[in-house]
């Protein structure tokens, strides 16, 4: 049996509308699976500080239902950039966005697993 504490992290997005930073709390439920469950505002000195943006988190990850979206805009998702590998916040429905970390831009396209940086928690 594996034990059942439950891993969280928080990884960095910034927001597409008012490219602020905020933070991602992501929460490991099952082998493999995380799920987002929080979202609030930090600044980038901050996170560093904290250590957020350190640790590679591999899976599935999924959003909770309880997830509030962008504490800037209420976007609801997030794209991970194919570029730069960071995420931006994003918005069911829409099929194109920009990258706010490094500028680029391109088709959203829907992945089932993601590489992300997160930090321990
Ligand atoms: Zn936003
Ligand atoms: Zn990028």
């Amino acid at each position: 049996m594996r034990e059942n504490v439950r891993e969280a992290n928080v990884v960095l997005a910034k927001c597409r509308k008012s490219h602020r930073t905020y933070g991602i709390r992501i929460e490991r439920r099952t082998d493999n699976v995380w799920y987002c469950t929080w979202a609030f505002p930090i600044t980038e000195t901050g996170a560093s500080n904290e250590g957020y943006g350190s640790t590679m988190i591999s899976g599935r990850v999924d959003t909770d239902p309880e997830y509030p979206g962008c504490p800037y805009c209420g976007g609801r998702g997030w794209v991970s950039c194919g570029n730069c590998g960071k995420l931006t916040c994003w918005d069911n429905g829409e099929s194109y966005f920009t990258c706010t970390w490094c500028g680029s831009s391109g088709e959203v396209t829907t992945a089932e697993t993601f590489d992300l940086q997160g930090g321990g928690y």
